[in-house]
């Protein structure tokens, strides 16, 4: 079996499109939402940031946005609820455009695409630098919590831009998983092995998953007690970040998530398989 980088998968998202999320309460996916609440505050004399409630319509459970985008909604029914616009739309405010005579000039507000650099709509997610609860989709509960929680606040840290702190969730969550998976500090002689030689043996335990994937997590130098007084490793950039959380996630999938869902999915075929009729051969006919 092989796996890809590939995981553009949306049951991985909060925000599927304008009127579906994935609910991270009821854990139901495709499912509506509505805006039922939103506002502003400013989080320092040059920075605004907006908020907004999200409420699942099958479980009505609310969770908690943050963005630097006033984005634009849609009206939706009678109770002043929203949906997002999607892809989404910025609202800025327009200084340029002259009053009519007779009219305050109070400036507009004008639509703005929200773009990657190459262009492209960005996805809902992206907007957002801040969900509470936070990572649910791209972290598994089947993941092991040890791996899980710093992984997910590597995750977080990086949305603001802290690189420092995404830095070390991600070093420890390597650690932790070398670790879960019982992979040794030192070797026979009481020497510390080093850290390319333990993905390595990682690497072995699990075959059916990519090699190169693992070759990457190379990079993730992490702190043994060895080396607890010596220099520590310099802060990963932000491109660095989200590769290596990606390929941390990937691994993490195909060491708890897959073999779970296969399995799942071979005892459905089963039970179909129990209720179905024996077919009768020719010669019995
Ligand atoms: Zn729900």
């Amino acid at each position: 079996m092989t796996t890809s980088f590939d995981r553009s998968d949306m049951d991985k998202q909060y925000f599927i499109d304008g009127s579906t999320y994935n609910c991270p309460f009821c854990k139901r996916r495709h499912i509506k939402y509505r805006i039922t609440d939103y506002g502003s505050y400013d989080s320092s004399n040059t920075k605004t940031v907006y908020f907004y409630l999200v409420r699942c319509e099958d479980c009505h459970k609310t969770s908690f946005h943050l963005s630097k985008y006033e984005l634009k909604t849609h009206d939706w029914g009678s109770y002043r609820e929203k949906t997002f616009a999607y892809p989404p739309i910025e609202l800025v405010l327009d200084f340029s455009g002259q009053p009519f005579s007779g009219q305050s000039n109070r400036p507009t507000k004008i639509e703005k695409d929200i773009l990657n650099e190459n262009g492209s709509p960005k996805e809902l997610d992206d907007i957002f630098f801040y969900s509470q609860p936070t990572s649910f989709f791209t972290i598994d509960e089947r993941i092991p919590k040890t791996i899980r929680e710093p992984l997910g606040e590597s995750e977080i840290s990086l949305k603001t831009n802290l690189l420092t702190g995404a830095s070390g969730g991600l070093r420890k969550a390597i650690y932790k998983l070398l670790k879960h998976e019982k992979i040794p500090e030192v070797d026979s002689q009481n020497a510390f092995i080093p850290h390319d030689e333990r993905v390595d043996q990682l690497k072995n335990k699990y075959t059916k998953i990519e090699a190169d994937l693992f070759d990457e997590l190379k990079a993730v130098h992490i702190l043994t007690s060895q080396e607890l007084h010596e220099n520590d490793w310099e802060d990963f950039d932000a491109p660095t970040l989200r590769f290596l959380i990606g390929v941390a996630n990937e691994i993490l999938a195909e060491i708890y998530v897959t073999p779970h869902e296969t399995k799942k999915r071979r005892e459905k075929i089963a039970a179909l398989k129990s209720q179905a009729k024996p077919k009768k051969s020719q010669k019995d006919g």
